[in-house]
């Protein structure tokens, strides 16, 4: 079993409900939604947050919001709006080292969030 949670995910180690199977990268729903739609979208490669994923720069973290704009699409919340969120670090509330999107969608969000 690897350590990282959603390295596990990503290898099929660890259960999850996946919407999106890719190449590079895995989406499949949260475990404890805080939407009708809350998906994660993850690089099967491990990188701890997104600017270390920004800094790799070659197409990955282009893709991975790419994805979870088909995935809107797919889920029916391209037209009524969504959000993507990537916590950063203790303060962020990240709670999984392995930089992953939130999609989230299909009701109105406050802001700011609390
Ligand atoms: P963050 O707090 O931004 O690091 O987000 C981590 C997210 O992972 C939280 O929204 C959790 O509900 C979610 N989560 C934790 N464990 C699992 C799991 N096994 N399957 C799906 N989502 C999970
Ligand atoms: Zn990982």
């Amino acid at each position: 079993m690897p350590d990282c949670l959603f390295c596990g995910i990503a290898a099929g180690q660890i259960p999850a409900t996946v919407v999106l199977d890719g190449k590079r990268i895995v989406a499949f729903r949260d475990i404890n939604p805080q939407a009708p739609t809350h998906v994660l979208v993850v690089p099967r490669d491990h990188h701890p947050n997104v600017g270390a994923l920004a800094a790799v720069g070659d197409g990955l973290l282009d893709e991975l919001i790419g994805t979870a704009r088909e995935i809107a699409a797919a889920e029916g919340i391209e037209d009524t709006g969504y959000r993507i969120v990537f916590n950063t670090g203790q303060d962020g509330g990240q709670t999984v080292g392995h930089v992953h999107a939130h999609l989230l969608g299909g009701r109105p969000m406050a802001w700011p969030p609390g």
